[in-house]
C-alpha cells in the first residue's frame, strides 16, 4: 500500500514536472513560430529570390528589389549556398561568415530580408531533402512571385538551384507534401535570371524592367560584397588588392563600372522587350535594366497580371 502510495506521489511530481517542462518549451518555441510567421496579407506583393551564392540575387535581381521595396513590398533575398569556397585566400566557416555579413550590408542598403542557408559550396544537390527546405521557405513567405536560376548554368550549384526551384513550383500548393508548413492556395508566378546559355535553349524574357532610377544604389549594395567583386572571389589573387589607396579607390570604381556595363548589356539585349512595356520612345532611352522570364511551371500570368507583379510601367 504504502509503495503504492508512494509510487502516485512520484508519477504526480514526474507529471508536474513534464508540464513544467512543456511549458519551458512553449515559452522557448513561442518566439521561433512568431518569428516564422509569414509576412501579414496586406495587398503588398510577397517576392522570394533563390542564388546559389551570396550574390547572386543581388546582381540579377538587385535593382528590381529596390524598386519593390521602395513601394513597401516584401523582398527576400536567399542563398542556397553559403558561399564558403568562394575565394582564392580564405575558405571554411570564417568565409561563409563573412560572406553572410556581406549578403546583410547588401540587404540593408536594398530595403530587404536576407538568408543564407549552411549548405556548402560546391557541394549542393537536388535531393529531396533539399527541395523540402525550398518548398518551405517559399511557404513561409506566402509568395507571389518567386525567382531563381535556369537549370542550364556553367556553376552546378546554379543549375540545382534552378532545378530546386523548379521543383518547388506547384508542390507548395500541395497540402501533403511537407504538411508540417501550410500549402499555398495558389501556386506563385516563377521566373528565371537571365544568362548567356544558348543550349538546349536560350533566356526568353517575359519582362524587362529599366532600373537606371536605382542604378547606383544597386552599386552600393554590390559594393559590399568585397570578397567576391574587389577582392575577385575564387578565382582572384593578391595581385588584385593594390596597397596604395589612390589605386584601391580605382579598384572599386571598375567594379562599379563593370556591373553598370553588365545592365548596360542586358539593356541593349533586351531592347525590344523595354520597347514592348515602355513603349519605344521610353524604351529606347533606358540605360540599366534587369529581365526575367516567367517558367511554365507555376501560374502563367498574362501580360496584365505581368503589369501588377511588376508595378514599375508607366512612371
Ligand atoms: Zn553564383
Amino acid at each position: 500500500m504504502t509503495t503504492t502510495l508512494a509510487w502516485r506521489r512520484r508519477y504526480l511530481l514526474a507529471g508536474l514536472a513534464g508540464w513544467a517542462g512543456w511549458a519551458a518549451w512553449l515559452a522557448a518555441a513561442l518566439p521561433l513560430a512568431l518569428a516564422a510567421e509569414p509576412p501579414p496579407d496586406d495587398g503588398k506583393l510577397r517576392i522570394i529570390c533563390f542564388g546559389a551564392h551570396p550574390d547572386d540575387c543581388e546582381i540579377q535581381a538587385g535593382g528590381v528589389a529596390l524598386m519593390w521595396a521602395a513601394k513597401g513590398h516584401r523582398v527576400k533575398f536567399v542563398s542556397v549556398t553559403n558561399g564558403d569556397i568562394g575565394h582564392w585566400r580564405e575558405a571554411g566557416g570564417p568565409l561563409a561568415k563573412r560572406r553572410k555579413t556581406e549578403v546583410e550590408a547588401a540587404a540593408k542598403i536594398l530595403g530587404i530580408t536576407t538568408e543564407v542557408l549552411d549548405i556548402h559550396d560546391g557541394e549542393l544537390l537536388p535531393t529531396l531533402e533539399n527541395r523540402r527546405t525550398i518548398t518551405r521557405l517559399i511557404r513561409d513567405w506566402n509568395a507571389d512571385v518567386v525567382m531563381g536560376p535556369r537549370p542550364n548554368d556553367y556553376h552546378p550549384d546554379h543549375r540545382y538551384t534552378g532545378v530546386l526551384v523548379q521543383d518547388a513550383a506547384y508542390m507548395v500548393t500541395v497540402p501533403f507534401f511537407c504538411p508540417d508548413v501550410p500549402c499555398l492556395k495558389k501556386n506563385p508566378v516563377f521566373m528565371y535570371f537571365p544568362d548567356s546559355f544558348q543550349k538546349p535553349n536560350p533566356f526568353q524574357p517575359d519582362v524587362a524592367v529599366a532600373v537606371d532610377s536605382v542604378i547606383e544604389k544597386k552599386l552600393d549594395a554590390l559594393d559590399t560584397l568585397e570578397s567576391q567583386f574587389y577582392e575577385g572571389g575564387a578565382n582572384g589573387s593578391a595581385a588584385l588588392i593594390p596597397a596604395d589607396p589612390a589605386k584601391q579607390q580605382e579598384r572599386r570604381r571598375q567594379m562599379r563600372e563593370r556591373f553598370a556595363n553588365r545592365s548596360k548589356a542586358l539593356a541593349g539585349r533586351f531592347r525590344a522587350q523595354l520597347a514592348d512595356w515602355y513603349g519605344k520612345e521610353q524604351g529606347e532611352r533606358v540605360l540599366y535594366a534587369e529581365a526575367f522570364e516567367v517558367c511554365e511551371y507555376g501560374q502563367r500570368p498574362d501580360k496584365a497580371a505581368l503589369k501588377k507583379l511588376f508595378p514599375f510601367f508607366g512612371e
